[in-house]
């Protein structure tokens, strides 16, 4: 098989599908991988290195991907490049075919093979291909940093000749991926650490982390390890008893979700106004609305002396490590496809069956 891999082309991003490590293991496994000239430059993954782990540099995106049986990537092409893919070839990355219906006829009307590996089965089995899971945590991490940049204080306590200094409070909202690595960074970062989920389980590994669990009085474990939406009553008590609380946090880090919707809005205008001067909202969550009210995506905006940061693609910004992980999520994937060099479909695999899109009938 022919693996090829275009650079990427959204605005802003530096990660990439494959790195040398992976370019290798391919090879080694009997592809055959043509790489873009410059693909990993903003990843720091020099043309070089590709070359010394067997992959063939060419020159334009359709020289990397017309001819190849499989396609990588980590942001989707758009319907032109998908169009000038090889019919029936398949392509696997973040591929989202639902967030862009042109996108999504192009990949029908092509015959692509499309994994978008969000719709990976979040199994123990799927772990090693969970680029949900990988690039959540770089995004936790760095959240943690930004919010540590933009305030004005220290994050831990310091007892110095000019007297103590009270270590920073935190708070993180979502305890998922994300939000724990978010809880383990502003903990090593020296701070206090509280958070909350709607999920009851999650207070023992907030806990595990060095962090405290905020009992806010709801919980919503739905279908899947995911969360559900909360009921109006439920989502009053939360909000009630939460307002009180961010008077006297220093720090939120938001990381709160509900797969395939809107990010739950928690933090209301009114709450911010009831924060102390200085204080930063850092919302991973903008990417999907924000769980402030007053979040602007790609933006950072004042609201009476409160920050409020709504980073976008903040895994792009740690794009070394991302990408290693993100390759190697991908790398484990395509082997479910490699059987001695040549492509394989075992449709009775659900990993598969279930990430395959569209959804083949049942035969
Ligand atoms: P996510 O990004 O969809 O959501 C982040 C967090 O927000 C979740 O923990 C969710 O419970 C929480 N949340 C949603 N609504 C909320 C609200 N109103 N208030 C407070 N919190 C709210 O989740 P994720 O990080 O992708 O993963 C969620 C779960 O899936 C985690 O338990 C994770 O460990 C689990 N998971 C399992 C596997 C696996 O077994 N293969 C892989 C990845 C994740």
């Amino acid at each position: 098989v022919t693996i090829g891999i275009a650079r990427e082309t959204a605005p802003g991003e530096r990660r990439v599908a494959v790195t040398p490590e992976t370019c290798k293991k391919l090879v080694t496994a009997g592809a055959k991988v043509r790489v873009e000239r410059g693909l990993g430059d903003g990843a720091h993954f020099p043309d070089a290195a590709y070359a010394e782990a067997g992959a063939q540099l060419v020159d334009g995106s359709d020289d990397a991907r017309a001819e190849a049986d499989i396609a990588l990537c980590v942001q989707p092409p758009g319907p032109d490049a998908i169009a000038r893919l090889k019919r029936g070839a398949v392509l696997v990355g973040s591929l989202q075919p639902e967030a862009d219906p042109a996108r999504a006829e192009a990949l029908r009307a092509n015959d692509i093979v499309a994994f978008p590996l969000e719709r990976l089965p979040r199994t123990t089995r799927a772990q090693a291909m969970d680029v949900l899971s990988s690039q959540a945590g770089m995004a936790g991490y760095k959240a943690v940093l930004i919010g540590a940049q933009l305030a004005p204080r220290f994050f831990p306590m310091l007892t110095t000749a000019a007297g103590t200094i009270r270590p920073s409070k935190v708070l993180v909202v979502g305890a998922g991926v994300a939000g724990l690595q978010a809880v383990a960074t502003a903990r090593r970062l020296g701070a206090q650490v509280e958070c909350f989920d709607v999920r009851p389980e999650t207070r023992e590994q907030i806990e595990s982390l060095g962090g405290k669990f905020l009992d806010l009085g709801v919980s919503a474990a739905g279908e899947g390890g995911y969360a559900r939406q909360l009921t109006d009553e439920e989502r009053a008590e939360q909000q009630r008893r939460l307002g009180e609380h961010l008077k006297g946090i220093d720090v939120i880090v938001c990381t709160a979700a509900v797969p395939g919707r809107p990010a739950p809005k928690i933090i209301s205008a009114a709450m911010v106004a009831g924060m102390k001067p200085g204080s930063v909202i850092v919302d991973l969550a903008a990417e999907t609305g924000g769980n402030c009210e007053l979040t602007r995506p790609g933006e950072t905006v004042d609201s009476n002396g409160v920050t409020i940061a709504g980073p976008l693609n903040l895994a792009s910004s740690g794009a070394l490590h991302a990408s290693e992980m993100y390759a190697r999520n991908v790398f484990n994937f395509v082997s479910l496809l490699l059987k001695d060099g040549a492509l394989v479909f075992d449709w009775e695999d659900e990993l598969l069956a279930k990430t395959v899109w569209p959804e083949r009938p049942a035969s």
